[in-house]
């Protein structure tokens, strides 16, 4: 009996076929030769038609189905959802659901994602900015509803141990390990190294770190939980730890150690050392011997100048030689020069407070300065020093109340990174 009926369903699904065949046939065929000149044929338009008829009956017997569409500049959210199959029902019915307007704000860069049905309705449609967090269309019972969604995703743990061949980026790309990791890691360690000029060959590190999936694809790249850099004879180690007591993610060594100093490296990011710390300089513009009581980065006008600590502007102005000069103090024996800017930052006077790291202005040649750059001042109570080689105060070590905590935890990480080195190892 249940053959039989199977029989006659195929039967009649070939009738249909047959049908269909003889209707397309009728329509496209009598107007292709009446209305459509050879070159049409290869126009891809016609054959999109065809093809997506096909794709509907085979949806129907192969299940769901999704798509990820990258919002491109002129893109409107209707316009995404009509040229990706979703049928113009299911779009009124969206534009009429409570909260469109946040599905509809979408942005160049943004993903939308679509999950059909096997009956090929538009059950989710997702868009998001990190593939994680979005605003959310599920059809239900009939209707869509729309709300803020956050996926919650797998954190999968990564190890990778490398050898600096030529590059540090290169080799740790060669790895697998991706751009936003390098940067972190660089950034984490940046602190103590100077990966421009300090890296040599051989040098090498080990890092444990996250990585984000989502139903088995990867969302992108977490945190480093722990690494260790060795350069030549010196090891440095960073260990992430929630900080209570801050509220923050912090990096300490495994010696409690912040891994950040109470100054940043550099004031500008991209530039080069022009001239250094030198009391015996001829000076190129006055021509004569006088001190350089700063460091020189040559950098082009316009280049933002961060200031390297945080602290209070004491000083925003012309300065004689400086020619647009900002100091800023941090403590009460520590205190930094930035001259030859072209412009400050708008939000600056007298008397405000700064960030670490917070663009003060930008680079320039006012003053005595023969070609842009930034003329850099440490000094220590209220005395020049060198920049380049002053021993700057580190950043706050991890709280007494939470040194325990910390350390159990750094001891867990270290262990963790050996055992994956020998791992590691063992299997190459
Ligand atoms: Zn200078």
């Amino acid at each position: 009996m249940k053959n039989l009926i199977l029989d006659i369903k195929y039967y009649l699904l070939f009738l249909l076929v047959v049908l269909v065949a003889f209707y397309l046939y009728l329509n496209f065929g009598m107007n292709f030769n009446k209305n459509f000149s050879p070159e049409i044929i290869a126009d891809a338009s016609f054959r999109d038609e065809i093809t997506l008829q096909e794709n509907q009956s085979e949806q129907i017997f192969k299940g769901a189905l999704s798509k990820k569409i990258k919002v491109d500049k002129n893109d409107t959210l209707i316009k995404i959802l009509s040229s990706n199959e979703v049928e113009s029902k299911y779009i009124k019915a969206l534009i009429k659901t409570k909260g469109s307007e946040k599905l509809a704000n979408i942005k160049t860069g943004d993903i939308v994602e679509i999950s059909f049905t096997e009956n090929k309705i538009p059950k989710e449609i997702f868009v998001t900015r990190n593939g994680l967090k979005g605003v959310l269309a599920e059809f239900k019972d009939k209707t869509y509803a729309i709300e803020n969604h956050e996926r919650i995703p797998e954190v999968i743990e990564r190890f990778a141990s490398v050898t600096i061949d030529e590059s540090l980026y290169q080799s740790a790309l060669k790895e697998g390990i991706s751009d936003s990791v390098i940067m972190d890691l660089v950034f984490i360690f940046g602190w103590d190294i100077d990966f421009v000029f300090d890296i040599r060959s051989g040098d090498s590190f080990e890092i444990l770190y996250e990585e984000y999936f989502y139903k088995g694809e990867k969302i992108k790249n977490g945190d480093i939980k722990a690494a260790r850099f060795k350069r030549g004879k010196k090891v440095f180690s960073a260990i992430r730890f929630f900080s209570k007591v801050s509220g923050t993610k912090e990096y300490f060594s495994t010696r409690g150690e912040n891994v950040k100093k109470a100054f940043l490296r550099t004031p500008v990011e991209f530039s080069y050392i022009s001239s250094r710390y030198n009391l015996k300089r001829k000076h190129p513009v006055l021509n004569k011997i006088r001190a350089h009581t700063g460091v020189d980065y040559a950098a082009p006008t316009g280049t933002p100048v961060r200031s390297t600590s945080s602290g209070t502007v004491s000083f925003i102005g012309n300065k004689g030689g400086y020619g647009k000069m900002i100091e800023v103090k941090h403590s009460e024996d520590y205190s930094t020069r930035y001259a030859h800017l072209s412009k400050f930052n708008p939000r600056l006077s007298n008397g405000s407070k700064v960030e670490q790291g917070e663009t003060i202005g930008y680079v320039g040649q006012t003053g005595l300065a023969t070609g842009p750059h930034l003329h850099y001042e440490f000094r220590v109570g209220g005395n020049h020093t060198n920049p380049l080689t002053v021993k700057l105060p580190d950043a706050k070590p991890i709280s007494e109340v939470e040194k325990k905590e910390f350390f159990d935890h750094a001891i867990k990480m270290i262990n963790r990174l050996d055992e994956l080195f020998l791992k590691f190892y063992a299997k190459v």
